[in-house]
């Protein structure tokens, strides 16, 4: 293992490997260490959804993170695509916001107004129209709102499409590398700690550990809100006719694919064990059928489980960990992070080559979520 390098960052997901692309494009010397496989986490399980009007209600700091981050992908796909040959499955099938219960469409409709501030092409359809476009939709859905914009990206080949690309421009990758503790000397850091007991010696570290960053964290004697939502996924094969667009029920999403469509997600508060159950599959399974009864014949393919790293507000943690002179951390993406995770790594590069926070990233700092005497303890 190279033992210096200008920037160590633990955790080889999305975030991890966006900054390690973004730094050695400007050619930064940059490791990546990741406890377990490429992707193995929360990003490898994502289902890909590129549809940033779910989290949103109207303009603001997450509004405008959310839509720039999404508007990377055209031209970013184009060239990790050809930077790699790896294929992302980057599809603008557009995305359908449904209510089934009539008494629900005027909260759909509140949120529809909320919307329209933030310019993307929006359409309010009946339930008939809605069934013009997706003809296999629910008999009982009764509105939606029709965002064509909209899309999709296959999670864990872009995590590995970041990563490899990072690598053919030098970067250095480690799988299977733990890191166990940190090496300070005042309020630096000077290296991290392999379980394998190596030290990796650096001039900054980040910590891009997604759900675990709070255990990571206590290497710094900094408590941070981040924890682990778990959540269930599976894939049902398409049927015949296969469905086009991205569709949302309330409580669940179907992503479509060329054979397959993904069923999405469980929300369980949990501890960090990963699980598939039988009543998760069974809840993802009736809620599909719920929304398109043509999927009742459709034969289960996979199920699979991710943690996403949640915050108490619902936005991430990027930038300096306060009090420490050389250590930033970008983390607590929680359902956001592939939509995201191109714009962080820009952003964190920006950071760490030119000193200067991007404004696009500011209302996201550390500050905002530690009591305010942890900031003048050091
Ligand atoms: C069910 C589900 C569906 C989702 N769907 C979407 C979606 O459609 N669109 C979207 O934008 N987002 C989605 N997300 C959210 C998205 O997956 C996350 O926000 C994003 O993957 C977070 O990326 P990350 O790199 O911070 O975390 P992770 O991918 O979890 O990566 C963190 C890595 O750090 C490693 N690590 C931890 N501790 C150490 C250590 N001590 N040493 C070395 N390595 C360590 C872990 O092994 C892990 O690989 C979904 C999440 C889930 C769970």
């Amino acid at each position: 293992m190279e033992t210096t390098t200008d920037v160590v960052i633990v955790g080889g997901g999305v975030i991890g490997c966006a900054i390690a692309y973004y730094l050695r494009k400007s050619h930064v010397s940059v490791t990546v260490v990741e406890r377990g496989e490429i992707g193995g986490q929360a990003s490898g399980a994502a289902a890909g959804l590129l549809a940033p009007l779910g989290p949103l209600s109207g303009p603001g700091p997450l509004a405008d993170f959310l839509l720039a981050g999404c508007a990377l992908f055209p031209s970013l796909v184009q060239t990790l695509e050809a930077e790699t040959s790896l294929q992302l499955g980057y599809r603008q099938t557009g995305a359908l916001r449904t209510v089934r219960n009539p008494k629900r469409i005027a909260h759909l409709k509140k949120r529809y107004t909320s919307w329209l501030p933030l310019g993307l092409e929006m359409h309010w359809l009946s339930g008939d129209e809605a069934r013009q476009l997706e003809p296999q939709l629910s008999p009982d859905v009764c509105a939606t709102v029709y965002a064509p914009a909209e899309g999709q990206i296959r999670a864990p080949q872009l995590v590995l499409a970041f990563a490899q690309a990072a690598r053919q421009q030098g970067a250095i990758i480690h799988p299977h590398t733990e890191i166990v503790g940190v090496e300070t000397t005042g309020t630096s850091v000077t290296g991290v700690r392999t379980a394998q007991g190596d030290v990796l010696r650096c001039h900054t570290l980040i910590v891009a550990t997604g759900s675990w960053a709070a255990l990571c964290a206590q290497w710094f004697h900094v408590s941070l809100p981040i924890r682990p939502l778990h959540g269930q996924l599976i894939s049902l094969q398409q049927p015949s006719p296969p469905l086009q667009h991205i569709i949302f029920g309330e409580a669940a999403y179907l992503v479509p694919g060329a054979d397959t469509l993904i069923v999405g997600a469980t929300r369980e508060e949990t501890d960090f064990q990963l699980a598939v159950t039988e009543e998760g599959i069974s809840w993802l399974q009736d809620t599909a059928r719920r929304l398109v009864p043509t999927l009742a014949s459709s034969e289960r393919t996979a199920a699979w489980a991710g943690l996403r790293p949640k915050t108490p507000d619902h936005q991430p943690l990027l930038g300096p960990l306060p009090g420490w002179q050389n250590v930033l951390l970008a983390a607590g993406h929680n359902s956001i992070g592939i939509m995201t995770g191109a714009l962080t790594g820009q952003s964190i590069a920006t950071l760490l080559t030119t000193g200067q926070m991007p404004q696009i990233i500011r209302p996201f700092s550390v500050e905002r979520v530690l009591p305010s005497e942890r900031l003048f303890t050091k």
